[in-house]
Formats: C-alpha cells, sequence, structure tokens
C-alpha cells in the first residue's frame, strides 16, 4: 500500500508520524512544495518540488502506485488543492482533504473579513497605521502600495521584493505563545493585525493578544475546498478514512 500525503502543514506531519508508528506495512510518501529553506521533516518518504501541474501529479500517482491521496496542504494553498482533484479523478486514485478548522471569533474581537489579501489592503488605511502582517512572505506585492503605513512581517525565511516600503521583517515560525505575542504587539506598537484564516492551535495566540489590547484583525477567508471532494479535519479521522478505504488488517484508531 502506498499513500501520498501532499504536505507542508502540522497535521500532515502528524499524519505521517501516526502511519508509521500504526501502520508499518503502509509506504508512507510526504510531498512537500520546497518553499521553506529547513522545513520539518515527516518520517517516511520526503519528495521535495512541484509536480508539473495536474498532469504531472496524475502522471506521478500511477507510476508510484499510490493507492490513496491525502491532500493536507495549507488551506490556502489553493493551487495544489485543485491539481490534487483533478489528477486523483485522472489516475482513479482515493483523495482525501485534510483541513484544520477555521477559527471562529469569541466575545471582545473586532474582526474585519476579507476575501483576498488585496481586499484585505483595501482595508488597512481605515483601520491601522502599525500593522502587524502575519499572511506569509509570498503574499506581500499586495501590500507594497501602502506607503503611509508600517508594517512588522513576521515569516519563516526572508520575504523578497516587491513588499510595503516601510517593513521590518521578524523571522519566526509558530507555535507561538500568548506572552510571546502580547510582547511583538507593545514592542511594535501595533494597532492592527492582518491574518489569513489559518486555523489551529500554533498561530492563534496573535488573536488573543489582539483581543485582549482591543485591537482590529484583518482576517482573509479561505478559498473552497475543490467540489465533490471529501473532507475532514483532524488526522486521527485522515487515520480512519485509510482504513476504510485500504482495508488494512489489524489497523489500529487510536486519536
Ligand atoms: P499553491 O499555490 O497551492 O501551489 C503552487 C504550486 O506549488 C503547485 O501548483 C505545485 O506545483 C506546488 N506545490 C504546492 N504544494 C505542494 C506540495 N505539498 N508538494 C509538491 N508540490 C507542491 O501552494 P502555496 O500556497 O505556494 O503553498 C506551498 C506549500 O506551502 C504547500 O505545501 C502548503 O501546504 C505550504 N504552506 C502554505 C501556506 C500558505 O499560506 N499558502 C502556509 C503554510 C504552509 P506543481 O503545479 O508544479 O505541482
Amino acid at each position: 500500500m502506498h499513500v501520498l500525503i501532499l504536505g507542508g502543514t502540522t497535521e500532515a506531519r502528524r499524519l505521517a508520524e501516526t502511519l508509521a508508528a500504526d501502520a508499518p506495512d503502509v509506504k508512507v510518501t510526504s510531498s512537500l512544495a520546497g518553499r521553506v529553506a529547513a522545513p520539518r521533516l515527516p518520517p517516511g518518504e520526503v519528495r521535495v518540488g512541484g509536480f508539473g501541474g495536474a498532469e504531472g501529479l496524475a502522471e506521478w500517482l500511477v507510476a508510484h502506485d499510490v493507492d490513496a491521496l491525502i491532500d493536507a496542504t495549507h488551506p490556502f494553498a489553493g493551487t495544489i488543492s485543485l491539481n490534487a482533484a483533478a489528477a486523483a479523478a485522472t489516475a482513479h486514485v482515493p483523495l482525501l482533504a485534510l483541513r484544520r478548522p477555521g477559527w471562529v471569533p469569541g466575545e471582545g474581537d473586532v474582526w474585519h473579513e476579507a476575501g483576498s489579501l488585496e481586499e484585505a489592503a483595501d482595508l488597512l488605511p481605515a483601520l491601522g497605521r502599525r500593522v502587524f502582517l502575519t499572511t506569509g512572505r509570498m503574499g506581500l506585492a499586495a501590500f507594497a502600495h501602502l506607503d503611509d503605513l508600517w508594517f512588522l512581517v513576521r515569516s519563516v525565511d526572508a520575504p523578497e521584493p516587491p513588499h510595503p516600503l516601510h517593513t521590518e521583517v521578524l523571522i519566526d515560525r509558530g507555535p507561538f505563545t500568548l506572552d510571546g505575542e502580547r510582547g511583538v504587539l507593545r514592542r511594535h506598537r501595533v494597532d492592527v493585525v492582518v491574518t489569513k484564516d489559518s486555523g489551529g492551535a500554533a498561530t492563534a495566540p496573535k488573536l488573543t493578544a489582539a483581543r485582549e489590547a482591543g485591537l482590529p484583525v484583518v482576517v482573509v477567508r479561505r478559498p473552497p475546498v475543490p467540489e465533490g471532494v471529501c473532507v475532514v479535519d483532524d488526522p486521527g479521522q485522515a487515520v480512519q478514512w485509510l482504513g476504510e478505504r485500504l482495508d488494512l488488517d489489524g489497523f489500529r484508531v487510536d486519536d
């Protein structure tokens, strides 16, 4: 049995770890895009780099005898998810999307929803002057024209231009603590936060820190999961789905 996990997330790594521990007979290959210089690697085989679109992925599935495909990519990695849906259909391989749940505003949150990074940029001048931008280094061009605002850009690797004129970069990788996030907001006198609705616990403390400080947060909505694709929201459910699909003998489902 061969399972291909499209990864780059904590959930993808957890799934690979669970399969390595509980289903040692299943061959697991994790696929990373290669965006991060020193990624945290899951157990099992790891391949790095694009497949060459949906067609390339379909060919890879057939050439490597893949029995099931798990799209455990980040909720905002929309292209690879569309490619996964198309490739799975072409290669007749069962596909499951593993997506952590999105964040939900609580009492005291001042959230402004945006449909895209461009929409988030449009909202900013009316909300603040000192922006904590946590949407990653890839989409900075959407904010590059905002010369009157100051940006604290946090990313795993250093961003490349185009980015806003007044940019300070904070190289860091989650999980982040509430105390740490309070400190970032205070030290940099942040008055508005921008985030994608990534979901999960690792990067959520910034939302609590913003709520405590009474700061507005611009939350970029997720792209939809491709139509017809089955979705679960935690690695345990993905293990269960695989157990049913692959008819694995003695397969343990603990969590
Ligand atoms: P994307 O826009 O959906 O994908 C762009 C292209 O990158 C795809 O067409 C594919 O190239 C390649 N690719 C993406 N994920 C891949 C994977 N897991 N394995 C092999 N190739 C992959 O993706 P993205 O938003 O740039 O994200 C890239 C990776 O970073 C994803 O694995 C994602 O899980 C992770 N990540 C993304 C974000 C985010 O906010 N977008 C945040 C954290 C982590 P080909 O067409 O050549 O196959």
